[in-house]
């Protein structure tokens, strides 16, 4: 498999950046989707949050973070006082993987070596928007971002040692909270979603503070 590297522009803007990945043909994923996924939010984002792969909702609109999950999201943030135009939000890797089926799409986790293959785009985004706070969602995202020796369960909600930023911080996805089974179990996980995303509000505070 070749590399996203060879279609990065050099010393890109992320406008630049988002015309380029249009033509990525880094692994074999863009054959299967729909649309490209970048990144979206300001380039000066004191935040960036980073999920794992474009979901088939996200797949037709070539956006990241929509429905249920963008709103979930978006209300989580919200409780906690960030405004998600504030962030900067995009996934792994930008290409969904899967295929059409009838008016559907099977939808599928993309493997080590898609992710391996994309990794240059975040490493751009990261450059150009160079956040403060980096906040990964979902196990995939964090050990694709922290490496594999991640565990969600013993190192979600706490601020983790990376080069990638100064504040480093994993959390679940929110498709986990609307997959949670019953109206409880969905409260459980919201609840502590909510609590990893206040320790990032705290977080930020402190950034814009200077402390
Ligand atoms: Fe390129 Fe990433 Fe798409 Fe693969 S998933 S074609 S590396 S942009």
């Amino acid at each position: 498999m070749t590399s996203a590297a060879d279609y990065l522009p050099s010393t890109p803007t992320l406008d630049e950046l988002r015309a380029a990945v249009e033509g990525c043909r880094g692994c074999p994923l863009y054959a299967c989707a729909t649309r490209v996924v970048f990144g979206e939010g300001p380039a000066d984002a004191v935040a960036m949050f980073v999920g794992d792969a474009p979901t088939a909702e996200e797949d037709r609109a070539g956006r990241p973070f929509l429905g249920p999950p963008g709103r979930l999201l978006e209300r989580a943030l919200a409780e906690v006082g960030i405004d998600r135009t504030e962030v900067y939000v995009t996934n792994v890797v930008k290409h969904a993987r899967g295929e059409p089926r009838g008016r559907r799409r099977t939808q599928c986790a993309p493997d080590d070596a898609h992710v391996a293959a994309c990794r240059p785009w975040l490493d751009a985004e990261l450059a150009v928007v160079r956040p403060a706070v980096l906040v990964c969602l979902g196990a995939a995202a964090a050990r694709a971002v922290l490496g594999e020796g991640f565990r969600v369960r013993r190192q979600r909600g706490v601020f983790l040692p990376s080069p990638l930023a100064p504040h480093v911080l994993a959390t679940v996805h929110p498709s986990a909270v609307l997959r949670a089974r019953g109206e409880e179990a969905r409260r459980v996980v919201y609840t502590r979603f909510v609590d990893d995303l206040a320790r990032v509000a705290e977080r930020l505070r402190a950034v814009h503070a200077g402390v």
